[in-house]
């Protein structure tokens, strides 16, 4: 597995997990890893939670900070991790929400709309953002978002619709958009808004 930098980021990011050792191990026993309780860390013993392998019940945490270079292990040497409370945590860490992005954009002046069994071009001729439960009937984006409506035409299948977090219009007199996963690689090459530009 690679670790990439979102991932460090999301491995740093997320405290509540611990190493521990189960009361039995030796120097030479793997570290386990388990989710914390809500008595936090125990070092000194009394784990109040079973790690992720489910191998043990009682215990006590390490004060070592889980990071990537744990899991990375040459062949011959000797595992530091339990492989099993390794492989759960990495799956847990990484089903997590994709991250939303805040900066602000700019809504482009050119769209993409499906017409007539044609894919089109076309110049945004409007902009129109519905706020959070206020939008109308013909909108697909989920009412907790604001709806901003790109409109290249009169018909309605020339309009594209995209959910965001916020949207409002700056002092250049720009419809700008903030607040969406920074999974959709079509939203995230839309200019961002210079920092003076954004009120
Ligand atoms: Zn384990």
């Amino acid at each position: 597995m690679e670790f990439d930098s979102e991932l460090r980021h999301r491995l740093d990011d997320h405290p509540p997990f611990a190493f521990c050792e189960s009361v039995g191990a030796s120097g030479r026993s793997p570290w386990h890893i388990r989710p914390l309780g809500p008595a936090g860390l125990k070092p000194g013993g009394g784990i109040d939670t079973p790690p992720l392998c489910k191998r043990f019940t009682g215990g006590w945490d390490l004060l070592v900070k889980i990071r990537p270079a744990h899991f990375k292990q040459q062949k011959d040497e000797r595992r530091i991790v339990c492989p099993k409370c390794q492989d759960e945590y990495l799956a847990l860490i990484t089903k997590r929400e994709p991250e939303v992005d805040r900066a602000w954009r700019y809504a482009p002046q050119q769209v993409t709309v499906h017409a007539d069994d044609r894919l089109l071009w076309l110049n945004v001729e409007s902009y129109v953002a519905y706020p959070p439960g206020k939008h109308p009937s013909e909108c697909p984006i989920e009412q907790t978002l604001w709806a901003l409506q790109m409109r290249s035409g009169t018909l309605h299948f020339y309009s594209r619709w995209w959910g965001f977090e916020e949207a409002k219009i700056n002092s250049e007199l720009r419809m700008i958009v903030r607040g969406f996963s920074s999974n959709d690689e079509v939203r995230m090459k839309w200019d961002l808004v210079p920092e003076d530009k954004i009120t």
